[in-house]
């Protein structure tokens, strides 16, 4: 079930599309979200894809999946798997197939050739360390190539040599013809093509020659009409030269809008830093429910709506984006409150003997407090009960705030009876093992009469209960923004995870991966889709009942 629609709030980005179909600019929209295959998608690219699948689906058009795999070496089919999963998990349809770049490389390979012949490309065959210093500067006009001006003839003969494999890598490029001169440094005669013996993982030993991201980058948006080419603000710089590329070729403008991209605090999303996470093995791998990624987020029990809620609630806009964590977190917990089942487990255990009761009852527990139609669960009752131990206190500090229990005081079991505390026995070192209580028989289903009793404690009985293992999990990182200390590793939190166990209800035996449940008073758990066997759940925490960070600082 999910309680929240792909995006749906207003922003700059609808503006335009509002004023481009009004004015006849444009009669449908668009989009596509254009992934490198080399890496698993995190939460900023979530933004993205939410945007993008988000606007087409609200304007009724289409949004093109297409991978952006014109970098042979670091792409691999494992991403373009992974990346599917999660564009589907998050709800969103690509139509029938997913789209290449690699797919369009006979038609770039092509026009490179048309700007040859317009005088507008050239073969330069400087070496990079003479390229770089002839670039110049922000300050400082660059130097023309003494290639650039090779006639159209020698750069055609040059470049088919390039393409036949004739040269080493690094001794010849294919640049725009330009200016040299331009303040924006992405117009001084920028590369297209390369010469990378490389194999690619769709097209195989066919070329050695590859294009450059920003030669194919815009025509791959005009080949498929994109009408929206939504992408971040770094290539802001890049558009001049996107549009000279679609000028000078003669084909279809798509229209580029710049966003700010997503930061979230306590979490690092640059693809270099993570895949270190994981080659180093700080995580267990890219789904580790740590990670910001999409697959570790699912893993951990991220509901797919709350992710998209969370995208459509930060918003679109222009200025530097920092969210806290704290927000998504929020978001998590707003989805399971509402979809997740109640169930009982003690992760800290305290023994609880029941003086007066000497049977074993099956009582009947509702699933979910405000859905009377999630049904019920049958919850055993016996004379030995296991409580968390944070429940007792032997001194409790104000008499008035406090309702948990301590001697003579009395709480209610949760879906069970009132209880008083008449005893408790302690070990040889000082600690409090055993609580001695009476139940008042008459309180099950019903409140007492004469005396209120306000605090209500969690409970398992222990012949009935299951030890089930589970791993808390916290934030990954222990500093607001980890990419400012010196190395973002030393900002880990060695506390990211605990491996513990818990002693739960019998019905959480029966718990099948995926599923997602609020352990009352404790904290939302997702049975592990990895490590979890039939009747042996292995549970992630997922989040807590109330932001413990906000706390600290
Ligand atoms: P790189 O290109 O350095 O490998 P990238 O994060 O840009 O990393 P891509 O696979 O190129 O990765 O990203 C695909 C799309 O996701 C791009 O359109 C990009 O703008 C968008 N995207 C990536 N990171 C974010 C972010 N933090 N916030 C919003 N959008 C993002
Ligand atoms: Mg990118």
């Amino acid at each position: 079930m999910s309680t929240t629609e792909p995006t749906s709030s207003s922003n700059f980005i609808k503006t335009i599309i509002d004023e481009d179909l009004a004015s006849g600019k444009r009669d449908k929209v668009i989009t596509r979200f254009p992934p490198e295959p080399n890496g698993y998608l995190h939460i900023g690219h979530a933004k993205s894809i939410c945007l993008n699948f988000g606007l087409a689906k609200e304007y009724n058009g289409k949004c093109n999946l297409r991978f952006d795999d014109t970098n042979p070496v670091k792409e691999e089919d494992e991403y373009v798997e992974s990346i599917k999963e999660d564009v589907a998990w998050l709800g969103f349809d690509w139509g029938k197939e997913p789209l290449f770049a690699s797919d369009y490389f006979d038609q770039l390979h092509e026009w490179a050739i048309k700007l040859i012949k317009k005088g507008k490309a050239y073969v330069d065959s400087q070496s990079a360390e003479a390229m770089r210093e002839n670039r110049g500067t922000l300050t400082q006009a660059g130097k023309n190539s003494p290639y650039r001006d090779r006639s159209v003839e020698e750069n055609l003969e040059l470049f088919e040599k390039m393409k036949n494999g004739d040269f080493p890598d690094g001794s010849h490029i294919l640049r725009a013809k330009i200016d040299m001169s331009s303040p924006n440094m992405n117009l001084r005669d920028p590369a297209m093509y390369r010469i990378l013996h490389a194999h690619h993982h769709r097209t195989g030993d066919k070329w050695c020659i590859y294009p450059m991201y920003d030669f194919a980058h815009g025509q791959e948006d005009s080949i498929e009409g994109v009408t929206h080419s939504i992408c971040t603000l770094e290539f802001e710089d890049h558009r001049p030269l996107y549009d000279w590329f679609i000028k000078e070729l003669e084909i279809f403008a798509p229209q580029q809008i710049e966003f700010a991209r997503l930061n979230l605090s306590y979490t690092v999303m640059s693809k270099r830093k993570l895949l270190q996470l994981v080659n180093e093995n700080y995580v267990e791998g890219w789904d580790d429910p740590r990670m910001p990624t999409v697959s570790g987020m699912r893993r951990r029990g991220y509901p797919a709506a709350a992710i998209r809620s969370f995208c459509d609630r930060i918003g679109v806009g222009r200025s530097a984006n920092w969210i806290d964590l704290s927000v998504l977190e929020d978001c998590v917990r707003e989805e399971l409150n509402e979809t997740a089942y109640r169930r009982q487990a003690v992760l800290n255990p305290l023994k609880v003997t029941i003086t007066n009761y000497d049977q074993i009852e099956m009582l009947d527990a509702p699933n979910h407090p405000q859905q009377e139609e999630a049904g019920t669960r049958q919850l055993p009752m016996s004379n030995e009960l296991w409580i968390d131990r944070d429940d007792f206190m032997e001194d409790p500090p104000s008499k008035k705030k406090y309702f948990r229990l301590g001697p003579e005081r009395e709480v209610r079991l949760r879906n069970s009876y009132i209880i008083k505390c008449d005893d408790y026995v302690k070990d040889e070192n000082g600690e409090v093992v055993e609580l001695k209580c009476s139940a008042d028989l008459d309180t099950l289903g019903k409140n007492p009469e004469g005396r209120k009793v306000k605090g209500i404690i969690h409970w398992v009985s222990a012949q009935h209960a299951v030890k089930v293992p589970v791993r808390v999990y916290d934030r990954l990182f222990n500093q607001e923004n980890p990419d400012k200390a010196e190395n973002y590793l030393s900002a880990l939190n060695p506390e990211s995870l605990q491996e513990t166990f818990a002693l739960a209800e019998p019905s959480l035996l029966e718990a099948k991966p995926g599923e997602t449940f609020q352990f009352e008073r404790v904290g939302y758990f997702t049975v592990d889709a990895k490590d979890s066997k039939d009747n042996a759940p292995v549970f992630n925490r997922t989040v807590t009942l109330r932001d413990t960070w906000a706390k600290v600082k």
